[in-house]
């Protein structure tokens, strides 16, 4: 049996697809894994990388912001005069020199927004730019200390005035007399707004961060201006590393907050107490790799949905591939029962193929039945199983009308070339272009012969071997009536055995019935074929003779009754017996209807016969007027 191409995958071939569509699914999870992870790193790096160049970048440019101021004042520490300012005040024009001489130097660094001179006991003496109350950026506690270490030649401030332009920080400078005394500071400003400008510079991305913040951890300036949303604030311990040098000039760390991680380098502002801090959000640097994520989620989604689709798939052709196989070994099993069934029932049953009507099949009650070996039948056609092809072609046309045949009976011939009577049934099967006759064939000659023995029986008197009553009334009826139908001459004789009483009584029961028997004989023997001999009942005879005029009847009966005289029977004592019958004979009136008529008349004429001394035939035409007198 042929399977469906899809069907054709063998359990194997199914298990190891499923195992591979599930290791490639597998594969493609553990690669899209490794790619996320891969990519993620690289983002850190790279983002990590970036934040600490933003910071060192800040702090390179904030330390030269810074230098740049620092070396203006060293340049003004040089040219001013430094005893005519302890002598104050000075004399308005070299006030105004000197104010001149500060505006040209703020001139030159625009990060700076003031420069002051400081008198040792910390007032303003002189600024570049008059804001009116110039508050002093220093206290006496802190002027005391820079007094005291004459090894600090340079300090910082943080500026906490109210006004913005009192912000900042303040950078100084020591003055010194010739001979080493502490003479004041000179001063420059550098406020908020600056370094905001500054911070402002950097690309840090929607959340970045960047601060300046002073050795306590406040901040000098920030960006954004306003407190971060995330309300990030940098870590003082590590400030205060930075300070006092356990920590080196910078590091980068990770911090994580609720739902958020920031990269954040600290990094001190070299040769100052301050430092940068610049931080990047995770929703920032994170933003591109989490959309990428979102790719590779979905890509990598479908690829494992196409490969749960595939296990599904084999799974399902699996199962129906077992199924089949299944179903299949099931229907072999019961095709080998039926097929056993066929061959061992005890029909004959024949195939044959349209429209040759060679035979395709024989099962073994068919050899049986046709005795022919199975193989020896393919050869044949079926009309051959026929006695009469005639028979078979007559069967054929019936199927065309109807259905199929049931049990019709049949002669048909056995391979050796006897007849024998069959029922027979006959159906055809299609199957695509071809039609297979079927013919289902029982031997039905026993049958046949039991029937006709019982049809005998029934038909036949046992003493005699002739017809009885009854059979003869119905064929003689039959004669009657042909007779009529084509006014043919019809005769018949009534015989009836003279004294018999007599015999029966003399010689016993024995003898009187081989009388009987003889009787018989004589009767078939002496008449024609196509007379229809009977016994009546008891010794009395009937026969019909067709064709025959009442002319010929008698001279028939006169043939009977000389036989029956010159008839002898054998008696038990050596002796022989003889014995006589008379005979009366009527003959067919036009007017007659049924044999009754006719048997009617010859019972007269034999009453007559027995009447007249016996031995003897009388017609019942020539004895009627004695009859009808
Ligand atoms: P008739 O010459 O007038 O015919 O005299 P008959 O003695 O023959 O008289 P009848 O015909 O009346 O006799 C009939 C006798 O036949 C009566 C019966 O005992 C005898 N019989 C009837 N049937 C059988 C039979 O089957 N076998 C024998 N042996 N006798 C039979
Ligand atoms: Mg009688
Ligand atoms: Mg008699």
């Amino acid at each position: 049996m042929k399977r469906p191409r899809i069907m054709q995958w063998s359990a194997r071939q199914s298990a190891s697809i499923t195992v591979f569509a599930m290791l490639f699914g597998l594969g493609m999870i553990s690669i899209l894994g490794y790619q996320v992870n891969s990519s993620y790193r690289a983002q850190m790096a790279q983002a990590r990388s970036r934040v600490d160049n933003l910071s060192q970048m800040l702090e390179a440019q904030l330390r030269s912001a810074l230098r740049e101021v620092d070396l203006v004042l060293r340049d003004l520490e040089d040219r001013v005069d430094v005893p005519a300012l302890a002598r104050s005040p000075l004399d308005d024009t070299r006030a105004k020199a000197l104010q001149g001489l500060l505006l040209d130097k703020l001139t030159l660094v625009r990060q700076a927004d003031n420069i002051l001179l400081i008198a040792p006991d910390g007032r303003v003496v002189y600024q570049a730019l008059d804001f009116g109350t110039a508050q002093p950026p220093f206290d006496a506690a802190q002027l005391a200390r820079i007094r005291d270490d004459p090894y600090r030649e340079r300090v910082y401030a943080r500026l906490q005035g109210t006004d913005k332009h009192q912000q900042g920080i303040a950078l100084a400078r020591r003055l010194e007399t010739r001979d080493g005394q502490f003479a004041g500071l000179v001063v420059a400003n550098v406020t908020t707004a600056y370094f905001q400008q500054v911070l402002d510079t950097l690309d840090l991305g929607q959340h970045g961060i960047a601060l300046l913040v002073d050795e306590r951890s406040a901040a000098v300036a920030q960006r954004p201006g306003e407190r971060p949303a995330d309300d990030f604030s940098p870590d003082p311990q590590l400030l205060r590393q930075l300070n006092n040098g356990t920590l080196a000039t910078g590091i980068t760390v990770l911090e994580n907050g609720a739902g958020v991680t920031r990269l954040v380098s600290y990094r001190q502002l070299a040769g100052s107490p301050f430092s940068v801090v610049v931080s990047t959000s995770s929703r920032d640097y994170l933003a591109s790799w989490r959309n990428n994520n979102l790719y590779y989620l979905v890509g990598g989604s479908l690829l494992l949905a196409m490969a749960l689709m595939m296990i599904y798939f084999f799974w399902r052709s699996h199962r129906l591939a077992r199924n089949l196989q299944q179903k299949e070994s099931r229907l072999n099993v019961s095709e080998v029962r039926f097929r056993q069934m066929i061959e061992t029932i005890p029909v004959a049953l024949l195939l044959a193929r349209l429209p040759e009507c060679f035979i395709t099949y024989i099962n073994q009650q068919g050899a049986r039945t046709f005795d022919i070996p199975q193989a020896g039948a393919l050869s044949l056609r079926a009309a051959d199983f026929y006695l009469n092809s005639s028979d078979f072609r007559e069967q054929l046309l019936a199927m065309d009308q109807t259905q199929g045949i049931r049990n019709i009976e049949v002669r048909m011939r056995r391979w050796s070339g006897e007849a024998f009577w069959a029922s027979l049934s006959m159906s055809s099967v299609t199957v695509g272009e071809e039609i297979t006759l079927m013919i289902g064939v029982s031997d039905i000659t026993e049958r046949k012969r039991l029937e006709g023995e019982l049809k005998r029986r029934a038909t036949t008197d046992s003493l005699s071997g002739l017809s009885n009553r009854a059979h003869f009334m119905e064929l003689a009826n039959q004669e009657l009536a042909r007779a009529q139908r084509y006014a043919r001459p019809l005769a018949l004789l009534m015989l009836d055995i003279d004294y018999f009483k007599r015999i029966n009584d003399t010689h016993g029961h024995d003898v009187g019935d081989q009388a009987i028997r003889a009787v018989a004989q004589v009767l078939s023997a002496t008449l024609r074929d196509v007379d229809v001999v009977a016994r009546m009942g008891g010794e009395e005879f009937a026969a019909l003779l067709p064709e025959t005029t009442p002319e010929l009847a008698c001279a028939a009966a006169e043939r009977v009754r000389v036989n029956i005289e010159a008839h002898r029977i054998a008696l038990p004592n050596g002796s022989e017996l003889a014995f006589t019958g008379s005979i009366g004979i009527s003959a067919l009136r036009r007017d007659d209807q049924l044999i009754d008529d006719l048997l009617k008349r010859a019972d007269l004429a034999l009453y007559h016969a027995k009447h007249h001394g016996r031995n003897q035939s009388a017609l019942y035409d020539e004895i009627e007027p004695q009859q009808s007198a």
